[in-house]
């Protein structure tokens, strides 16, 4: 399994929201976001729902992949309002209530005790488990600290858990630093 560190980090960056919901939200969708799309096949949903929640032998079918589109488009746009001090649509809602119905993924300690694993895993199970982390997400404490990286080329989403509440970037290495970079030019001039 591909883990997220071993990821480029233009890649990575779309994966470091603190939530594997918004991660989820990161690999595409429809209209403007079509440009993100990196969920083809089955296979790429396999392959990055494996990434994002850190399963090893999800394997999904064409039906998975119909069925995570409407699901991630829920998260995206929920968030996106929430981001924008709006609330979250009762269409969304009910589309993360039906995920959240089916039985989420299982986590067992593997025999050393220290490890992680699920036991046959399915892409409906992951997505259950991401619609459970979006509804705690959108209705817990934190919904308040969703925001949109300020990066005017970026877009991408960020929980920002700092204690001052500060955090402005989806990734310091690349917004953070293209903003400092853009600043120290300015003041060069
Ligand atoms: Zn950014």
């Amino acid at each position: 399994m591909q883990g997220r560190a071993d990821l480029p980090l233009d890649v990575r960056r779309r994966f470091l929201t603190g939530r594997v919901s918004l991660d989820f939200s990161h690999t595409g969708g429809d209209g403007d976001w079509a440009v993100w799309e990196i969920l083809h096949t089955p296979a790429d949903l396999s392959h990055w729902l494996g990434v994002i929640l850190s399963v090893d032998g999800l394997s999904a079918g064409g039906p998975d992949l119909a069925a995570a589109r409407p699901v991630r488009m829920a998260i995206a746009v929920g968030a996106r309002s929430l981001a924008a001090g709006r609330s979250v649509s009762a269409s969304d809602v009910a589309v993360l209530n039906a995920a959240a119905a089916a039985p989420p993924l299982v986590p067992q300690l593997t025999p050393s005790g220290m490890g992680v694993s699920f036991e046959a895993p399915t892409a409906a199970a992951a997505l259950s488990t991401l619609a459970r982390d979006a509804i705690d997400l959108f209705s817990g404490p934190w919904a308040g600290r969703i925001r949109v990286c300020a990066a005017a080329d970026c877009g991408l989403l960020l929980v920002d858990t700092s204690r001052p509440g500060q955090r402005r970037w989806c990734s310091m290495q690349r917004c953070g630093n293209l903003a400092k970079v853009r600043g120290h030019r300015r003041r060069a001039t």
